[in-house]
């Protein structure tokens, strides 16, 4: 049996041009609930936003997300933000208000204000990022190095920032 083309049926066509797809399949549909939008990416880059920890995506790499982007998550009164599901951060409760941001420099958002803060080194040993490890003596000055000139620019090129992509959530 043959099935008719339709790629080429007229009225089909005529709305997918409509739609702004020029090609068959070229189109993809803008999912809110997957995808941040861009008004929300300033946002999150800007002013940083607030949420309920129970909010917020845990990817199976042990970072936090929200949608299809890694976040930073720290709370207000700490001087660590956090990358990945630490111990401090396994220890909030699921209702509990933290600070989420996507700013690769500088001081991480709070509102109109913005602080400094360190990377909290037990995201870096869970991550066991560039071979981060304070347990092992030969690697503690190493480790130490590695905390001290820490970039989330150049994390975030490792662990891409924006879109994650088949990445799947770990079961609470
Ligand atoms: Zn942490």
């Amino acid at each position: 049996m043959k099935l008719p083309d339709f790629t080429e049926f007229e009225p089909f066509k005529q709305l997918r041009l409509s739609m702004g797809a020029h090609k068959a399949g070229h189109f993809e549909l803008f999912n809110k609930e997957k995808h941040l939008t861009g008004k929300e990416r300033s946002e999150l880059d800007l002013q940083g936003k607030q949420f309920p920890l129970h909010r917020l995506k845990r990817y199976a790499d042990t970072t936090w997300g929200l949608k299809n982007t890694r976040l930073v998550i720290y709370l207000a009164e700490a001087k660590n933000y956090h990358l990945a599901q630490c111990s401090t951060t396994q220890s909030w409760q699921a209702n509990q208000t933290v600070w989420v941001s996507t700013r690769r420099t500088g001081n991480l958002p709070l509102g109109e204000n913005s602080t400094a803060r360190q990377v909290c080194p037990d995201c870096l040993q869970l991550l066991g990022y560039k071979g981060f490890d304070l347990q092992k003596n030969r690697k503690i000055a190493y480790s130490k190095n590695l905390m001290n000139t820490f970039l989330r620019e150049e994390f975030f090129t490792i662990y891409t920032l924006y879109p994650v992509l088949g990445l799947a959530e770990k079961q609470e």
